[in-house]
């Protein structure tokens, strides 16, 4: 990456001037000094439940998408990305035609639920649901064999929880006995919605929420779930036919689904398949249907009327603290975004991600992975034949950069008149196009992210990157930013961290083809394993709101990832000064260059959250909040210390620091 170096003030480095807090020492708290201008001045909007970087962002991309979908409804008939952009668009703002159909866009799954009087006519509705998306009791979809990554096989996964996690229904931690409470009336006001009496609609809920329960007991818990081990059984359809959950029609259920030949099949728990048949002999036949129905209504609701949209939102209310529905343009367009994304992605990427930006952020991808693989020779808890096995992993990793070399097609028709119809038709062409991967070769340029999308992953079976050009946006990344924000912002914050999660506890596990197989020397493992525990410690210590601590284990490797790619982004930018003929300006408005780049991987966290959304993110979300997604790395950079000048024994430069990568 050529850099053309240019006199330049703070503000034109990318950095926000405003969003700092002068006054707050950096050795002290680097979130407050990095962010405290912003978090002290920001209001979250009352549609929203957080506001910060990521969010100024995706509101910059849905006012421009407003636009792109406006006009869409307007044109002239003629092509078809817009025709079929503008005609879902059109349909779903079409308010008055959405009441005037009533229940009727639920009523045929209504009516497959109706006819449940046994374990039989309950697996027939189960089927009846599961082809139209509605993933009751189990889901079911494509997944990369983990013993043979060329293989793409079906997947059965627990599902069917109403609450985010089965710790609501048996913890009591923090605000879950509220939300429980909250979310038994919300079901009952469904039910109610739907016809019943209040006294009938709240033994309805009962029986839906006993019927949870039962299921939530025999889920995975999200940390055993981090074990790809655990989550892996190859127990083919015969198991599932023959030993696993005989009474269950698995060969309805997949003819169902358009895939009845299908035999390579992986289940998350084979215990649970056991369970669930059982539960479906066991329990009530009209339990089953409450549990069914509310299974329905809670996945409908937004196809619907007012009064079931605004029912919808109360839960959303309860567990994100969000006060007021986002207006209906902004809902449509998100559920664009979702149904046709990479539609709607061609005109945000026309728009946002044109001239030489892709070159930049490839650039800056490879030099991110040249300092990780230089970084392999000086670990020092590493042994030689790990290290090599290592540096194929690194070698092999593929990354894609802001949006896909082909889009989808969507070949199914869009009526401007029938916004539930459209959002059935998109489910059931998703769902098949998801389906048919199975048993064919690995698409390796299939995107899990629009292009808008602010957000990026690494995907271990495909040993794979991607970077959405909705990430790859000003505040973090910008062509004539000082190179120093770059890198310290996508470099390290987005970069960095996506391929440090191919090393994590989780990705580590997975070989340079994305097999789950174990590249590891025993005595490097156990190093790497206490080198783990000494962030899960770290972060365990730390509260999302008063009294709600992280769960080191679930955000583990988050957090190893934000580390591990600060760290290394942060030698990456200082191998690439010392190769530039003519190094960029090394001080900025009193700022030192290397100053600059841990502001700016602050400042892409200046984040502010309701305390809902906090606390709820604490007990589902394997990411930390934002203030220790910035300080719980800071204290771990060696780097830190000298660029800010911070005494040892300073909060920010402590004695012992957690380094895994
Ligand atoms: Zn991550």
């Amino acid at each position: 990456m050529q850099w053309t170096p240019a006199q330049m003030t703070l503000a034109q480095s990318g950095i926000v001037p405003t969003w700092i807090d002068p006054k707050v020492d950096p050795c002290t708290d680097f979130y407050a000094f990095a962010c405290g201008g912003f978090t002290k001045t920001a209001t979250i909007p009352p549609d929203r439940s957080s506001w910060g970087a990521i969010e100024i962002v995706v509101n910059d991309s849905e006012d421009f998408l407003h636009t792109v979908l406006d006009d869409a409804t307007k044109a002239k008939p003629g092509d078809p990305t817009i025709d079929k952009l503008g005609a879902y668009y059109a349909a779903c703002m079409d308010e008055a035609a959405i009441e005037n159909a009533g229940i009727a866009p639920m009523q045929p799954l209504l009516d497959a639920v109706a006819k449940v009087t046994d374990a039989k006519t309950a697996a027939a509705a189960v089927t009846a649901l599961h082809a139209e998306g509605v993933f009751a009791l189990f889901a079911i979809g494509p997944q990369q064999d983990f013993s043979d990554a060329t293989q793409v096989i079906a997947s059965i996964d627990q599902a069917g929880l109403g609450l985010p996690d089965r710790k609501y229904y048996l913890e009591d931690k923090g605000n879950m006995k509220k939300t429980r409470t909250a979310y038994v009336a919300h079901l009952a006001r469904l039910f109610q919605l739907l016809g019943q009496t209040e006294q009938a609609a709240k033994a309805s809920a009962a029986d839906a929420m006993r019927v949870e329960t039962a299921i939530a007991k025999l889920s995975q818990d999200e940390v055993v779930r981090r074990n790809p081990h655990a989550v892996y059984h190859r127990v083919e359809r015969a198991g599932l036919e023959t030993k696993i959950a005989p009474s269950f029609p698995w060969g309805d259920y997949l003819a169902a689904l358009g895939i009845p030949s299908v035999t390579a099949i992986t289940v998350n728990d084979p215990a649970y398949y056991t369970a669930i048949a059982a539960l479906l002999k066991s329990e009530k036949p009209a339990a089953l249907r409450n549990y069914l129905t509310a299974a329905v209504m809670r996945d409908q609701a937004d196809n619907l009327g007012k009064a079931w949209v605004d029912e919808a939102f109360t839960m959303r209310k309860e567990l994100t603290g969000v006060k007021e529905l986002p207006p209906r343009w902004r809902r449509c367009l998100r559920r664009a975004d979702g149904d046709l994304g990479e539609l709607l992605g061609q005109s945000y990427v026309k728009a946002r991600f044109g001239g030489d930006a892709k070159t930049r952020a490839v650039d800056l991808t490879k030099t991110v992975l040249g300092a990780m693989r230089a970084e392999l020779d000086n670990l020092p808890w590493m042994d030689d034949p790990t290290r090599a096995a290592a540096k194929q992993k690194l070698d092999k990793m593929a990354y894609l950069v802001g949006f896909p070399d082909k889009w989808r097609k969507y070949d199914f028709a869009i009526k401007r008149a029938d916004f539930a119809g459209n959002v059935r038709a998109a489910g059931r062409w998703e769902l098949a196009r998801q389906l048919a991967k199975i048993g064919k070769p690995v698409d390796r340029f299939d995107w899990g992210m629009t292009p808008p999308t602010v957000n990026a992953y690494y995907d271990p079976t495909l040993n794979e990157i991607a970077l959405p050009a909705g990430q790859l946006q000003p505040p973090f990344f910008g062509a004539t930013f000082h190179p120093a924000v770059n890198f310290g912002s996508t470099g390290g914050g987005t970069i960095g961290h996506e391929m440090t999660h191919g090393f994590d506890d989780e990705g580590s596990q997975f070989d340079a083809d994305g097999n789950l197989r174990e590249w590891w020397s025993k005595p490097t493992r156990d190093k790497f394993t206490a080198a783990t525990k000494c962030v899960i410690d770290q972060y365990a210590k730390y509260e999302a709101v008063p009294k709600v601590k992280l769960d080191g284990k679930l955000t583990a490797g988050e957090n190893i990832a934000d580390n591990g790619g600060v760290k290394l982004a942060y030698q990456a930018y200082q191998m690439w000064k010392t190769q530039q003929k003519t190094p960029p300006q090394q001080l900025i408005d009193g700022y030192t260059d290397d100053q600059l780049y841990f502001m700016a991987y602050g400042q892409s966290w200046c984040d502010k959250m309701t305390p809902e959304v906090l606390e709820t993110r604490a007990h589902t979300n394997p990411h930390s909040p934002p203030m220790w997604r910035v300080n719980g790395v800071i204290v771990n950079q060696p780097g830190f210390g000298a660029a800010f000048k911070c005494a040892a024994g300073t909060p920010m430069n402590p004695g012992k620091q957690c380094s895994v990568w």
